[in-house]
């Protein structure tokens, strides 16, 4: 079976879908492996790399496209990359089925298997592959050490012969994934850290990470799977009103709060921006889905009234070796638990099979995929399909 993995196409993505230590341990299961040339440069993983453990690297893009029967990469595959692809082939990335409806429709249409690793089931059977998780919480730690570059103070309590430095007060919003690993990394730099999340679970792990755990006297409705569910109107409006003071005090605020498939729910008004200390920062780590903060403008740094407000997307890409790494062992894991006997074997009863496989047999087979897009739910794949 041969392997291809592409050059990430998307401005700004710097991460590559196979790092060589990965692709080695392929190649010695049986797999061929092809990389697109240079896709791996801009997370210092260099031709050369790939080639020392036995990975062939293919200058032309259609040339690995038309001979592969896998394709890992990061980011959805383009359209042109689809046509070129083998009827029967596969894919494993991130799809985005929200935004990227064309491309799957195109999938199915050119009979491409394809995997969406946002679809993938979040249970103990699937966390090795959980790309989710793994990019996440990259991204949690990044977006604290990004708000401490900003902020023109130090995180720690510092006691100098000039006077002692109180510590920043960093507030994160959404305890998740993300929001975790931010706590975890602004503790260890000696931030003091409160945190907020609809789902009351995480009270004892946000507490467990030295953090203050806020109790806002608020009833929200419980979600499915360990996830949250869209809170009312009524419910986003008091939680605002509740956490305006705790911004004001916050030096630095980190917001993560996501609901799957949905937009970002609004935890952060203009006012309560206009309420903080000049020179305070906001990190708005669901830029790319809306923004938790109204004045958030996706891909940029804004500054109001001396108040920065942070929007970069694809974070996880500005960490891109670890990410890179990490998301490699991710889609290895997936494609192996994908093959037996050296062939792409699907058992649609399975639940991680069947919950990130997306287009299969010329068909659009995944119904949260077809929620996602706003089209009419997808049929089973019947016995005759698999293969
Ligand atoms: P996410 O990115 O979808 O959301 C981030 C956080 O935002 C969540 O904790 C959510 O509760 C919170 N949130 C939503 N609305 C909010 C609001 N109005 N105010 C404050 N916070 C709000 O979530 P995620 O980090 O990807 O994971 C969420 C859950 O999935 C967690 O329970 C996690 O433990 C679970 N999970 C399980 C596995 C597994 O078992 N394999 C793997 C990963 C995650």
């Amino acid at each position: 079976m041969k392997i291809g993995v592409l050059s990430e196409t998307l401005q700004g993505e710097r991460r590559v879908a196979l790092v060589p230590d990965v692709a080695a341990k392929l190649a010695t299961s049986g797999f061929a492996v092809v990389v697109e040339a240079g896709a791996g440069e801009r997370a210092s993983f260099t031709d050369a790399a790939y080639r020392a453990v036995g990975v062939v690297v293919e200058t032309e893009r259609w040339a690995l496209l038309s001979k592969v029967d896998v394709v890992l990469a990061v980011q959805p595959p383009r359209i042109e990359d689809v046509t070129m692809l083998r009827s029967g082939a596969a894919t494993i990335s991130f799809l985005q089925p929200a935004t990227q409806g064309a491309v799957i429709e195109s999938l199915a249409a050119h009979s491409v298997t394809a995997f969406s690793l946002e679809l993938l089931p979040r249970i103990s059977r699937s966390q090795s592959m959980d790309a989710l998780s793994s990019q996440g919480s990259l991204a949690g730690y990044k977006a604290v050490l990004m708000a401490a570059n900003r902020l023109g103070k130090f995180f720690p309590m510092l006691m100098t012969a000039a006077g002692t430095i109180p510590p920043a007060r960093v507030l994160v919003l959404g305890a998740g994934v993300a929001g975790l690993q931010a706590i975890a990394t602004a503790r260890r730099l000696g931030a003091v850290v409160e945190a907020y999340d609809v789902r009351p679970a995480v009270k004892e792990e946000v507490k467990s990470l030295g953090a203050t755990f806020l109790e806002l006297a608020l009833e929200s409705q419980k979600g499915e799977g360990g996830y949250a569910r869209e809170q009312s109107e009524e419910f986003l409006s008091k939680q605002r009103e509740m956490l305006t003071e705790r911004v004001a005090a916050a030096d630095v605020v980190i917001t993560t709060a996501a609901i799957p498939g949905r937009r970002a729910p609004r935890l952060v008004t203009a006012p309560m921006v206009k309420g903080m200390r000049r020179g305070s920062v906001i990190v708005d780590m669901a830029a790319e889905t809306g923004g938790n903060c109204e004045v958030t403008q996706p891909g940029q740094v804004v500054e109001i009234d001396g108040v920065w407000i942070d929007g970069t997307t694809n974070i996880p890409s500005t960490v891109a070796f670890h990410a890179s790494q990490l998301y490699a062992r991710n889609v290895s894991n997936l494609l192996q638990h994908l093959i037996c006997n050296g062939e792409l074997k699907l058992d649609f009863k399975d639940e991680i099979t069947k919950g990130c496989c997306v287009t299969h047999a010329g068909r659009i087979v995944n119904e949260r995929a077809c929620q996602m897009m706003g089209v009419t739910a997808a049929s089973e794949v019947t016995k005759s399909e698999v293969h």
